[in-house]
């Protein structure tokens, strides 16, 4: 009678109706993932009922000698799995993370310079609607012409208007990044570096996309996309920006820490230690590029021609369906997408000519290279039936066939949480 289901039958109805979705669709939505279930369970959990204002050792209530140990298990293992020397795993999320950041070492009015939304920057690298573009003097950045991160153009802009820091790392760019680059260019025009990782961070972890650790002088994440871990954010940085930042944090932009959530990001940390990680990592890798590949056999064209990474955008423009029109019809057959602008996209952002692919959660369910070659497949089957709802219908019904062969959580896990 104290169960969920019992206590919250409509609640309770809705959370195992998203289980199923999460089980019997392909999840492709590049920043996304199924945690573990141990994660799930730190996250589920009593810490969520304590105060803990401040940091282990340094708090302004009672009783937190048990999620000290939880916090300081979630920081030393973030520090050493990045080669850090300090982190902050309190931020909320990525977005606040970032803020933690400007906050701490801009003043308003100050020069920013990040990747254009428009190119595959977030948010918060400076958008005119994000509270980075109001408070400070954002300038950004995009792609050349061969659709690659546009170095001389962030050089240009940086001698230009030389801003106070230069933000690196994108939400929806396929290649790798050469975050030396942008240290030199920094350099040269006086700027402080925030790279943020967010999206490559479970492959950096594993070696498999390139290291900003030790070359920008902040770098920020999710914990929730490649890395694995529950919702929320980290800020790495070197020794010296330690207490600029924990003040930002508390009392500067945040209040009591999500404890339940650290506990949760310890245990993602503790995971991605393992060799496992590496493999499950490198298999992502291999998945997006195996998608990529099999789309372009079936007509379609990559933004910037291939991945590098876990993620890619499709133009859909060959197939005569916009983003907005894709991403619902792949979601009829099951296959769950972000439409996404491509460069120069003639379509609104709201309708887009694109969408975004990307293979970290449908890597975690066991899916290899033949599987998404299929997925691949699936999704071109699905693209070229528009307008054919019974030719959907059959690709959603072989999506459930493949997804029944992986299960994420299982029967027996599901009954205890959705
Ligand atoms: N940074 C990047 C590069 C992202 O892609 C995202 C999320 O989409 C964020 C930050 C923001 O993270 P959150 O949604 O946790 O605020």
């Amino acid at each position: 009678t104290h169960t969920l289901a019992a206590v919250d039958p409509a609640l309770w109805q809705a959370m195992q109706a998203e289980g199923r979705r999460q089980e019997e669709g392909i999840e492709l939505i590049a920043s996304e993932n199924y945690a573990s279930p141990a994660v799930l369970a730190a996250q589920g959990s009593v810490l969520t009922n304590k105060y803990a204002e401040g940091y282990p050792g340094k708090r302004y209530y009672g009783g937190c000698e048990f999620v000290d140990v939880a916090e300081t298990l979630a920081i030393e293992r973030v520090k050493k799995l990045f080669g850090a020397e300090y982190a902050n795993v309190q931020p909320h999320s990525g977005s606040q993370a970032n803020q933690a950041v400007y906050f701490a070492m801009l003043k308003p009015g100050d020069t920013i310079l990040g990747m254009s939304l428009a190119a595959g920057g977030h948010l918060t690298h400076g958008a005119s609607v994000n509270l980075s573009g109001k408070i400070f003097n954002a300038i950004t950045y995009g792609l050349n012409d061969k659709e690659e991160l546009d170095y001389d153009q962030v050089r240009a802009l940086a001698k230009e208007h030389k801003p106070k820091m230069i933000v690196a790392g994108a939400s929806a760019y396929s290649l790798k990044t050469d975050w030396n680059k942008f240290r030199e260019i920094a350099d040269e025009a006086g700027a402080l570096l925030m790279v943020d990782m967010a999206h490559y961070a479970g492959l950096v972890a594993a070696g498999v996309y390139p290291s900003p650790v030790g070359i920008a002088d902040f770098v920020t994440s999710t914990t929730h996309k490649t890395l694995r871990g529950p919702r929320g954010g980290v800020i790495l940085a070197a020794a010296q920006h330690e207490k600029a930042l924990n003040s930002t944090i508390f009392p500067g932009i945040q209040g009591g820490p999500l404890m339940h959530v650290i506990a949760a990001k310890a245990v993602a940390f503790l995971e991605a230690q393992q060799p496992a990680f590496k493999t499950y990592q490198q298999q992502v890798a291999v998945n997006a590029r195996v998608m990529a590949e099999t789309l372009t056999q079936r007509g379609l064209r990559i933004v910037s021609g291939r991945t590098e990474s876990h993620v890619f955008l499709v133009d859909l423009r060959a197939k005569k369906v916009t983003g907005k029109d894709a991403e619902a019809l792949l979601g009829r057959a099951h296959i769950t997408v972000n439409k996404n602008a491509i460069p120069n996209d003639p379509e609104k952002p709201f309708v887009t000519s694109g969408v975004r692919i990307g293979s970290p959660a449908m890597t975690t369910r066991g899916f290899k290279d033949a599987e998404a070659r299929q997925v691949a497949n699936l999704v071109a089957d699905a693209l070229e039936a528009a307008g054919n709802e019974s030719a959907i219908s059959k690709v959603g019904a072989e999506v459930n066939t493949l997804c029944a062969r992986f299960p994420v959580y299982g029967p027996a896990m599901r009954a205890t949480f959705g």
